[in-house]
Protein backbone atom coordinates (compact mmCIF):
# COMPACT_ATOMS: atom_id res chain seq x y z
CA UNK A 1 0.00 0.00 0.00
CA UNK A 2 1.10 3.41 -0.58
CA UNK A 3 -0.91 7.20 0.43
CA UNK A 4 -0.12 10.31 1.82
CA UNK A 5 0.29 14.03 -0.17
CA UNK A 6 2.02 12.82 -3.61
CA UNK A 7 0.00 9.86 -3.96
CA UNK A 8 -3.46 12.36 -3.45
CA UNK A 9 -2.18 15.21 -5.46
CA UNK A 10 -1.23 13.13 -8.62
CA UNK A 11 -2.19 8.93 -7.96
CA UNK A 12 -2.12 8.46 -11.58
CA UNK A 13 2.21 9.49 -11.76
CA UNK A 14 2.15 7.38 -8.76
CA UNK A 15 0.41 4.40 -10.26
CA UNK A 16 2.29 4.56 -13.46
CA UNK A 17 5.66 4.76 -11.83
CA UNK A 18 7.49 1.33 -12.43
CA UNK A 19 8.72 1.19 -8.76
CA UNK A 20 5.26 1.12 -7.89
CA UNK A 21 4.31 -2.34 -10.17
CA UNK A 22 3.67 -4.38 -7.02
CA UNK A 23 1.70 -1.53 -5.52
CA UNK A 24 -1.79 -3.26 -5.20
CA UNK A 25 -3.46 -0.34 -2.94
CA UNK A 26 -3.00 3.54 -3.51
CA UNK A 27 -4.84 4.78 -0.77
CA UNK A 28 -5.95 8.55 -1.38
CA UNK A 29 -6.62 10.81 1.31
CA UNK A 30 -6.87 10.16 5.35
CA UNK A 31 -6.42 6.45 5.42
CA UNK A 32 -6.88 4.99 8.67
CA UNK A 33 -10.35 3.17 8.17
CA UNK A 34 -9.41 2.10 4.99
CA UNK A 35 -5.81 0.56 5.94
CA UNK A 36 -7.65 -1.36 8.56
CA UNK A 37 -9.97 -2.73 6.23
CA UNK A 38 -7.41 -3.51 3.68
CA UNK A 39 -4.98 -5.25 6.04
CA UNK A 40 -8.14 -7.93 7.30
CA UNK A 41 -8.78 -8.01 3.54
CA UNK A 42 -7.14 -7.12 0.52
CA UNK A 43 -10.22 -8.11 -1.79
CA UNK A 44 -12.05 -5.48 -0.43
CA UNK A 45 -10.54 -2.75 -2.08
CA UNK A 46 -13.14 -2.67 -4.97
CA UNK A 47 -15.64 -1.51 -2.26
CA UNK A 48 -13.42 1.27 -0.21
CA UNK A 49 -14.16 4.90 -1.79
CA UNK A 50 -10.42 6.24 -2.83
CA UNK A 51 -8.67 3.19 -3.24
CA UNK A 52 -6.65 3.01 -6.51
CA UNK A 53 -4.90 0.09 -8.19
CA UNK A 54 -3.54 -0.49 -11.77
CA UNK A 55 -4.93 -3.45 -13.55
CA UNK A 56 -1.86 -5.16 -14.82
CA UNK A 57 -4.15 -7.44 -17.59
CA UNK A 58 -6.06 -4.01 -18.89
CA UNK A 59 -3.13 -1.34 -18.41
CA UNK A 60 -5.69 0.40 -16.71
CA UNK A 61 -6.70 2.47 -13.22
CA UNK A 62 -9.19 0.81 -11.18
CA UNK A 63 -10.81 2.81 -8.19
CA UNK A 64 -12.87 1.07 -5.19
CA UNK A 65 -16.75 2.43 -5.27
CA UNK A 66 -18.27 2.28 -1.88
CA UNK A 67 -22.16 2.39 -2.57
CA UNK A 68 -22.75 3.30 0.80
CA UNK A 69 -22.21 6.40 2.66
CA UNK A 70 -18.53 7.25 2.40
CA UNK A 71 -17.16 9.82 5.35
CA UNK A 72 -16.39 6.96 7.63
CA UNK A 73 -13.79 6.10 4.88
CA UNK A 74 -12.50 9.58 3.68
CA UNK A 75 -12.83 11.39 6.50
CA UNK A 76 -13.45 9.52 9.39
CA UNK A 77 -15.05 11.39 13.06
CA UNK A 78 -11.33 12.40 14.83
CA UNK A 79 -12.45 12.02 17.91
CA UNK A 80 -12.47 7.86 17.25
CA UNK A 81 -9.10 7.46 16.14
CA UNK A 82 -6.49 7.12 19.12
CA UNK A 83 -2.65 6.90 18.41
CA UNK A 84 -1.28 3.93 19.97
CA UNK A 85 2.47 5.21 20.84
CA UNK A 86 3.97 2.11 21.36
CA UNK A 87 4.53 2.09 17.78
CA UNK A 88 6.03 5.47 17.73
CA UNK A 89 9.40 4.99 19.03
CA UNK A 90 10.50 8.84 18.71
CA UNK A 91 6.97 10.46 20.11
CA UNK A 92 6.56 11.08 22.95
CA UNK A 93 10.42 12.06 23.16
CA UNK A 94 12.33 13.94 25.77
CA UNK A 95 12.65 17.36 24.51
CA UNK A 96 15.57 19.54 25.18
CA UNK A 97 14.40 21.43 28.04
CA UNK A 98 13.76 18.01 30.22
CA UNK A 99 10.15 17.85 29.45
CA UNK A 100 8.86 14.75 28.11
CA UNK A 101 6.82 15.79 25.26
CA UNK A 102 3.86 14.84 22.54
CA UNK A 103 2.74 15.30 19.42
CA UNK A 104 -1.51 15.74 19.44
CA UNK A 105 -3.65 16.16 16.08
CA UNK A 106 -6.10 18.28 17.49
CA UNK A 107 -8.20 19.34 13.97
CA UNK A 108 -7.92 17.97 10.04
CA UNK A 109 -8.80 20.29 7.57
CA UNK A 110 -7.92 24.05 6.59
CA UNK A 111 -10.45 26.66 5.76
CA UNK A 112 -8.44 28.99 4.13
CA UNK A 113 -6.76 29.17 0.57
CA UNK A 114 -2.71 30.30 0.93
CA UNK A 115 -1.83 29.15 -3.26
CA UNK A 116 1.25 28.11 -2.17
CA UNK A 117 -0.22 24.92 0.16
CA UNK A 118 -1.22 21.56 -0.30
CA UNK A 119 -3.84 22.05 2.46
CA UNK A 120 -5.88 24.84 0.49
CA UNK A 121 -9.05 24.25 0.99
CA UNK A 122 -9.91 24.01 -2.59
CA UNK A 123 -7.44 21.55 -2.93
CA UNK A 124 -9.10 19.05 -0.56
CA UNK A 125 -12.74 18.79 -1.46
CA UNK A 126 -12.66 15.60 -0.18
CA UNK A 127 -11.54 16.51 3.48
CA UNK A 128 -14.46 18.03 5.72
CA UNK A 129 -12.83 20.43 8.41
CA UNK A 130 -12.88 18.10 11.62
CA UNK A 131 -11.52 19.22 15.45
CA UNK A 132 -11.75 16.96 18.43
CA UNK A 133 -14.08 17.97 21.23
CA UNK A 134 -11.49 19.86 24.09
CA UNK A 135 -12.74 16.63 26.14
CA UNK A 136 -11.10 14.63 23.83
CA UNK A 137 -8.44 16.83 23.47
CA UNK A 138 -7.94 16.97 27.48
CA UNK A 139 -8.05 13.12 28.29
CA UNK A 140 -5.18 12.40 25.84
CA UNK A 141 -2.96 15.01 27.38
CA UNK A 142 -4.04 13.66 30.84
CA UNK A 143 -3.20 9.89 29.40
CA UNK A 144 0.09 10.96 27.91
CA UNK A 145 0.90 12.43 31.44
CA UNK A 146 0.09 9.86 33.17
CA UNK A 147 1.67 6.72 30.72
CA UNK A 148 4.85 8.69 30.24
CA UNK A 149 5.44 11.67 32.05
CA UNK A 150 3.91 14.28 28.94
CA UNK A 151 3.97 17.80 30.02
CA UNK A 152 4.66 19.34 26.89
CA UNK A 153 2.80 18.90 23.92
CA UNK A 154 2.77 19.80 20.12
CA UNK A 155 -0.51 20.42 18.49
CA UNK A 156 0.85 19.27 14.97
CA UNK A 157 -2.19 20.73 12.89
CA UNK A 158 -2.49 22.33 9.36
CA UNK A 159 -4.36 25.14 11.64
CA UNK A 160 -5.72 24.70 15.15
CA UNK A 161 -5.89 27.66 16.39
CA UNK A 162 -7.62 29.23 13.29
CA UNK A 163 -11.31 30.11 14.16
CA UNK A 164 -13.02 31.74 16.90
CA UNK A 165 -15.56 28.81 17.37
CA UNK A 166 -12.63 26.08 17.98
CA UNK A 167 -10.56 28.69 19.76
CA UNK A 168 -13.28 29.52 22.46
CA UNK A 169 -14.47 26.26 23.35
CA UNK A 170 -11.05 24.75 23.56
CA UNK A 171 -10.10 27.33 25.92
CA UNK A 172 -13.41 27.43 28.40
CA UNK A 173 -12.42 23.51 28.54
CA UNK A 174 -8.64 23.94 29.14
CA UNK A 175 -9.71 26.79 31.98
CA UNK A 176 -11.90 24.57 33.70
CA UNK A 177 -9.90 21.67 33.80
CA UNK A 178 -7.03 24.26 34.72
CA UNK A 179 -5.07 22.80 32.18
CA UNK A 180 -2.51 25.46 32.54
CA UNK A 181 -1.27 24.74 35.88
CA UNK A 182 -0.06 21.47 34.61
CA UNK A 183 0.92 21.49 31.20
CA UNK A 184 2.35 23.95 28.07
CA UNK A 185 1.22 23.15 24.44
CA UNK A 186 2.57 24.73 20.97
CA UNK A 187 0.18 25.17 18.25
CA UNK A 188 -0.26 26.44 14.75
CA UNK A 189 -2.41 29.89 14.52
CA UNK A 190 -3.96 32.30 12.01
CA UNK A 191 -2.49 35.98 12.31
CA UNK A 192 -5.88 37.15 10.84
CA UNK A 193 -7.60 35.10 13.72
CA UNK A 194 -5.60 36.23 16.39
CA UNK A 195 -5.64 39.80 15.25
CA UNK A 196 -9.55 39.77 15.62
CA UNK A 197 -9.29 38.26 19.38
CA UNK A 198 -9.06 41.05 22.15
CA UNK A 199 -6.70 41.10 24.58
CA UNK A 200 -8.55 38.78 27.54
CA UNK A 201 -8.57 36.09 24.74
CA UNK A 202 -4.90 36.25 24.42
CA UNK A 203 -4.63 36.37 28.12
CA UNK A 204 -6.55 33.13 28.53
CA UNK A 205 -4.26 31.43 26.03
CA UNK A 206 -1.54 32.09 27.99
CA UNK A 207 -2.64 31.09 31.13
CA UNK A 208 -3.76 28.22 29.50
CA UNK A 209 0.14 27.20 28.43
CA UNK A 210 0.48 28.46 25.27
CA UNK A 211 3.65 28.46 24.91
CA UNK A 212 4.70 28.34 20.90
CA UNK A 213 2.37 29.73 18.14
CA UNK A 214 3.36 28.72 15.07
CA UNK A 215 2.10 31.39 12.14
CA UNK A 216 2.80 31.38 8.04
CA UNK A 217 3.88 34.93 8.19
CA UNK A 218 5.74 34.42 4.53
CA UNK A 219 6.10 37.70 3.22
CA UNK A 220 7.03 41.29 4.43
CA UNK A 221 5.90 42.56 0.79
CA UNK A 222 1.88 43.46 0.75
CA UNK A 223 1.25 42.20 -2.73
CA UNK A 224 3.05 39.31 -2.53
CA UNK A 225 0.93 38.33 0.21
CA UNK A 226 -2.39 39.23 -1.78
CA UNK A 227 -0.84 36.55 -4.50
CA UNK A 228 -0.60 34.37 -2.00
CA UNK A 229 -4.73 35.04 -0.83
CA UNK A 230 -2.87 34.90 3.31
CA UNK A 231 -5.39 37.66 4.07
CA UNK A 232 -2.88 39.50 6.21
CA UNK A 233 -0.64 42.26 5.63
CA UNK A 234 2.98 42.63 7.08
CA UNK A 235 1.51 45.52 10.16
CA UNK A 236 -0.66 43.28 11.04
CA UNK A 237 1.87 40.02 11.80
CA UNK A 238 3.47 42.76 14.07
CA UNK A 239 0.76 43.28 15.95
CA UNK A 240 -0.45 40.24 16.41
CA UNK A 241 3.20 39.24 16.86
CA UNK A 242 3.61 42.07 19.38
CA UNK A 243 0.80 41.25 21.44
CA UNK A 244 1.78 37.60 21.62
CA UNK A 245 5.36 38.20 22.98
CA UNK A 246 4.41 41.05 25.37
CA UNK A 247 2.48 37.86 27.23
CA UNK A 248 5.61 35.68 26.69
CA UNK A 249 4.07 33.78 24.07
CA UNK A 250 6.82 32.26 22.21
CA UNK A 251 6.17 32.94 18.04
CA UNK A 252 8.11 30.44 15.18
CA UNK A 253 7.09 32.57 11.83
CA UNK A 254 7.44 30.81 8.62
CA UNK A 255 8.85 32.64 5.51
CA UNK A 256 9.30 32.03 1.63
CA UNK A 257 11.61 33.83 -0.21
CA UNK A 258 11.09 33.59 -4.31
CA UNK A 259 7.71 33.07 -4.69
CA UNK A 260 6.44 33.67 -8.31
CA UNK A 261 6.53 37.21 -9.78
CA UNK A 262 8.46 38.78 -6.35
CA UNK A 263 10.60 41.46 -7.06
CA UNK A 264 14.28 42.07 -5.71
CA UNK A 265 12.47 44.74 -3.21
CA UNK A 266 9.77 42.73 -2.26
CA UNK A 267 11.93 39.75 -1.30
CA UNK A 268 14.33 42.43 0.34
CA UNK A 269 10.77 43.64 2.23
CA UNK A 270 10.68 39.60 3.88
CA UNK A 271 14.76 39.72 5.44
CA UNK A 272 13.57 43.23 6.87
CA UNK A 273 10.71 41.49 8.62
CA UNK A 274 12.47 39.03 9.58
CA UNK A 275 15.01 41.13 11.77
CA UNK A 276 12.00 43.55 12.25
CA UNK A 277 10.29 40.83 14.21
CA UNK A 278 13.50 39.44 16.32
CA UNK A 279 14.13 42.80 16.92
CA UNK A 280 10.75 43.47 18.92
CA UNK A 281 11.43 39.93 20.69
CA UNK A 282 14.62 41.07 21.95
CA UNK A 283 12.58 43.84 23.67
CA UNK A 284 9.77 41.37 25.09
CA UNK A 285 9.35 38.15 26.75
CA UNK A 286 8.44 35.65 24.62
CA UNK A 287 11.22 34.77 21.54
CA UNK A 288 10.39 35.06 18.12
CA UNK A 289 12.36 32.35 15.81
CA UNK A 290 12.33 32.57 11.88
CA UNK A 291 12.21 29.70 9.60
CA UNK A 292 13.07 30.51 6.24
CA UNK A 293 12.22 28.66 3.10
CA UNK A 294 13.26 28.75 -0.72
CA UNK A 295 9.96 28.60 -2.87
CA UNK A 296 9.38 25.37 -3.92
CA UNK A 297 5.57 24.76 -6.00
CA UNK A 298 4.46 21.41 -4.19
CA UNK A 299 2.06 19.10 -6.49
CA UNK A 300 -1.52 19.32 -4.97
CA UNK A 301 -1.17 23.09 -4.09
CA UNK A 302 -2.77 25.97 -6.49
CA UNK A 303 0.48 27.52 -7.58
CA UNK A 304 1.42 24.56 -8.89
CA UNK A 305 -1.10 24.04 -11.29
CA UNK A 306 -1.06 27.57 -11.83
CA UNK A 307 2.57 27.37 -13.08
CA UNK A 308 1.61 24.34 -15.24
CA UNK A 309 -0.53 26.48 -17.30
CA UNK A 310 2.50 28.86 -17.29
CA UNK A 311 4.16 26.04 -19.28
CA UNK A 312 6.58 25.09 -16.17
CA UNK A 313 7.57 21.60 -16.57
CA UNK A 314 5.78 19.49 -13.48
CA UNK A 315 8.60 16.84 -13.68
CA UNK A 316 10.94 19.55 -13.40
CA UNK A 317 9.52 21.54 -10.47
CA UNK A 318 9.16 18.20 -8.51
CA UNK A 319 13.11 17.59 -8.40
CA UNK A 320 14.81 18.50 -5.66
CA UNK A 321 18.24 19.42 -4.52
CA UNK A 322 19.87 20.51 -1.58
CA UNK A 323 20.60 23.92 -0.06
CA UNK A 324 23.94 24.62 1.49
CA UNK A 325 23.70 26.41 4.53
CA UNK A 326 27.14 26.19 5.44
CA UNK A 327 28.64 28.89 3.81
CA UNK A 328 30.34 26.28 1.42
CA UNK A 329 31.15 24.37 4.15
CA UNK A 330 33.05 26.90 6.49
CA UNK A 331 29.95 26.59 8.76
CA UNK A 332 29.62 23.26 9.34
CA UNK A 333 26.89 23.19 12.36
CA UNK A 334 24.58 24.34 9.64
CA UNK A 335 25.16 21.36 7.98
CA UNK A 336 22.31 19.71 10.08
CA UNK A 337 19.64 22.23 9.03
CA UNK A 338 20.57 21.46 5.62
CA UNK A 339 17.73 18.45 5.47
CA UNK A 340 14.88 20.98 6.22
CA UNK A 341 15.66 23.05 3.15
CA UNK A 342 15.65 21.62 -0.37
CA UNK A 343 15.39 23.40 -3.62
CA UNK A 344 14.20 22.67 -7.05
CA UNK A 345 16.91 24.86 -8.60
CA UNK A 346 14.26 27.16 -10.90
CA UNK A 347 13.79 30.79 -10.20
CA UNK A 348 10.26 31.96 -9.98
CA UNK A 349 11.04 35.35 -9.10
CA UNK A 350 13.37 38.54 -10.05
CA UNK A 351 15.56 37.35 -7.33
CA UNK A 352 18.24 34.97 -9.20
CA UNK A 353 18.50 31.28 -6.92
CA UNK A 354 22.36 31.96 -5.39
CA UNK A 355 21.09 35.58 -3.88
CA UNK A 356 17.88 34.33 -2.17
CA UNK A 357 20.04 31.08 -1.04
CA UNK A 358 22.47 33.42 0.48
CA UNK A 359 19.70 35.19 2.08
CA UNK A 360 18.26 32.05 3.12
CA UNK A 361 21.62 30.80 4.79
CA UNK A 362 21.91 34.41 6.31
CA UNK A 363 19.18 33.92 8.05
CA UNK A 364 19.59 30.98 8.98
CA UNK A 365 22.49 31.40 10.97
CA UNK A 366 21.76 34.01 12.56
CA UNK A 367 18.46 32.54 14.06
CA UNK A 368 20.54 29.54 14.72
CA UNK A 369 23.01 31.42 16.75
CA UNK A 370 20.07 33.41 18.34
CA UNK A 371 18.59 30.08 19.46
CA UNK A 372 21.22 28.83 21.17
CA UNK A 373 22.02 32.43 22.62
CA UNK A 374 18.33 31.70 24.36
CA UNK A 375 18.25 27.90 24.49
CA UNK A 376 15.13 28.24 22.77
CA UNK A 377 13.92 24.46 20.98
CA UNK A 378 15.78 23.95 17.68
CA UNK A 379 13.05 21.92 16.04
S1 LIG B 1 -0.75 27.63 4.88
FE1 LIG B 1 -1.92 27.15 6.77
S2 LIG B 1 -3.72 28.50 6.69
FE2 LIG B 1 -2.86 28.45 4.61
S3 LIG B 1 -4.02 26.84 3.53
FE3 LIG B 1 -2.14 25.90 4.39
S4 LIG B 1 -2.73 25.08 6.40
FE4 LIG B 1 -4.32 26.54 5.75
Amino acid sequence: MAGGHHAKADPQRVLADPRFAQLSALVVGEGETRVTALLGDANRRAELPGVMWRDHLLGTTAVGISDGPTAYWVAPDINELTVDRRFLPQDPYRASDGRMEANLVCSRGCPYECTFCGAAASMNADIAIRTRTPENIIAEMHQLNRRYGCTAFRAVDDLFLGARRIIHPAMEAFTAARIGERYVWDATGRINVLDREDDTVLDTLRANGLREVALGIESGAPRVLRAMDKRITPEMTLTVTHRLLERGINVKGYFILGYPGETRGEALDTVRHVRDLWDLSDRLPGTFRASVFTFRPYPGSPVFNNLVKQGYDPEAMQTYHDVDLTDHGADEKMRERDEFNFTTGQQFGEVPLTQLNDWLAELSREQHERTNATGAVNA
